[in-house]
């Protein structure tokens, strides 16, 4: 492991999470991916033994810990081998968690941020909708004031942790004539009345409960505005960085977990009386498939370095996105092939990497909208400015 970045006490962190994955998660997973659920247990256990709180001020009850703790938990998430169970965790704890976090008022931190990291309530992050995915600013849903309130309406979809969240941090149109500039953030208890959900299948990430959500005349207080009105667009760019880099750290640590599966598998297959990691053919595409996942390790790496020391790293975060997820789809389906019949096998681990890994290049921002981002930061020289807040 890189002591460039990981000091003793990170591979301790590390250790205790990997024992505490092995017996209370791994035994579950099969069930999960089946059920399309993870059980409610789960989520105040990640609570007690501190995990959500890794990355949260101590003020709220976290840990206040150094990024290389979030890799960690990251990478060993996607060690359990259910996309969809690491992204339940993942999205409630640095996706809603960060909204409340950098925006939240206090009292929106003690009501929500806190029992966010004790497990108690879990939440999600609704920006994409049915008419506006990848261009944001074309959303639909609107947030009109009224006195004390806000009333929201409109409709969320593909919103990982949907269905079984305790409260919703939304964005809506404040102003709608201002397009991106009119876009503010809201925090949403799951039980005020005009909420609804409904549960979407999907290819992969099966144990993640992904939704469509409707919002009727939701009355809301005006306090549980998120930071300033109209700020909402820029804030959520700002978390791109970080959400662009968590699913590169997931992709190379995905692809780590596949290659060191097919690895062990290739030392005990035999085909024409020998080992298939004999074979020059496989040895040679697995350095190859190696190389490419140790390259966008380093990567990762050196972009959560940076990050952690308070750097805006949109365009290295949008690289790590947009080359992890493709090495991840790359290995998966090499690694897939290494295994003959038993890859295309659900008693096998690479099935369900194949399906899980393929959302990569999709969620959080497509690859075709990250070459964009790239091309207009590149070519067109285009700066991204951190908000204000
Ligand atoms: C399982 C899952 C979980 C998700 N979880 C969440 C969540 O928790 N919260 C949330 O808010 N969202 C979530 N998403 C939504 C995800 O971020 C969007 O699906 C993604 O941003 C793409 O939006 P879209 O699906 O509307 O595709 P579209 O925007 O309709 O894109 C369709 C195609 O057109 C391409 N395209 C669009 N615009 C351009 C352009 N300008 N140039 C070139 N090509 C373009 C896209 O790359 C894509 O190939 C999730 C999605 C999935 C599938």
């Amino acid at each position: 492991m890189n002591s460039m970045y990981f000091t003793e006490e990170h591979q301790l962190f590390r250790q205790s999470l990997q024992d505490f994955l092995k017996k209370e998660v791994v035994p579950h997973i099969n069930k999960w991916e089946q059920t399309g659920t993870v059980d409610r247990f789960i989520w105040e256990k990640f609570g007690e033994m501190g995990f959500f709180g890794i990355a949260y001020p101590e003020e709220y009850g976290g840990l206040n810990l150094d990024l290389f703790y979030t890799v960690i938990f990251l990478e060993e998430l996607q060690k359990v081998n259910s996309g969809g169970f690491a992204a339940n965790m993942w999205a409630h704890a640095y996706l809603a968690m960060t909204h409340l976090n950098k925006e939240g008022s206090h009292e929106i931190k003690q009501k929500y941020l806190t029992p966010s990291i004790t497990g108690e309530k879990i939440g999600c992050l609704c920006v994409t909708e049915p008419f506006g995915g990848s261009d944001v600013a074309g959303m639909r849903s609107t947030a009109v004031k009224q006195g004390d309130s806000y009333v929201i309406n409109g409709s969320k979809t593909f919103i990982t942790n949907g269905v079984y969240s305790d409260y919703l941090v939304v964005a809506a149109k404040t102003s709608p004539e201002l397009g991106n500039k009119g876009i503010s953030m809201f925090v949403i208890d799951r039980d005020t009345p005009g909420v609804s959900a409904t549960k979407l299948d999907k290819l992969g990430w099966r144990a993640s409960d992904t939704a469509e959500i409707a919002f009727d005349n939701v009355t809301i207080p005006a306090s549980n505005l998120m930071g300033e009105e109209g700020k909402g667009f820029p804030y959520i760019m700002q978390h791109f960085a970080l959400e662009r880099l968590i699913m590169g750290i997931n992709a190379h640590a995905r692809a780590d977990f596949a290659l060191e599966y097919a690895q062990q598998y290739m030392s005990e297959r035999m085909a024409f009386g020998k080992t298939i990691n004999k074979f020059q053919a496989l040895r040679h595409k697995f350095a190859d498939l190696y190389a490419d996942m140790e390259m966008c390790r380093e990567y990762n790496y050196s972009v959560a370095n940076r990050l952690n020391k308070g750097e805006y790293v949109v365009k290295e975060a949008t690289i790590s996105k947009l080359r992890s997820t493709k090495m991840s789809d790359e290995v998966v389906y090499g690694c897939l092939q290494f295994l003959g019949g038993y890859g295309y096998m659900e008693d096998y681990p690479m099935a369900r990497l194949l399906r899980d890994s393929r959302l990569g290049p999709i969620g959080g921002g497509t690859s075709e909208i990250l070459r964009e981002i790239i091309a207009k930061m590149v070519i067109d020289k285009k700066e991204y400015k951190p908000a204000a807040k």
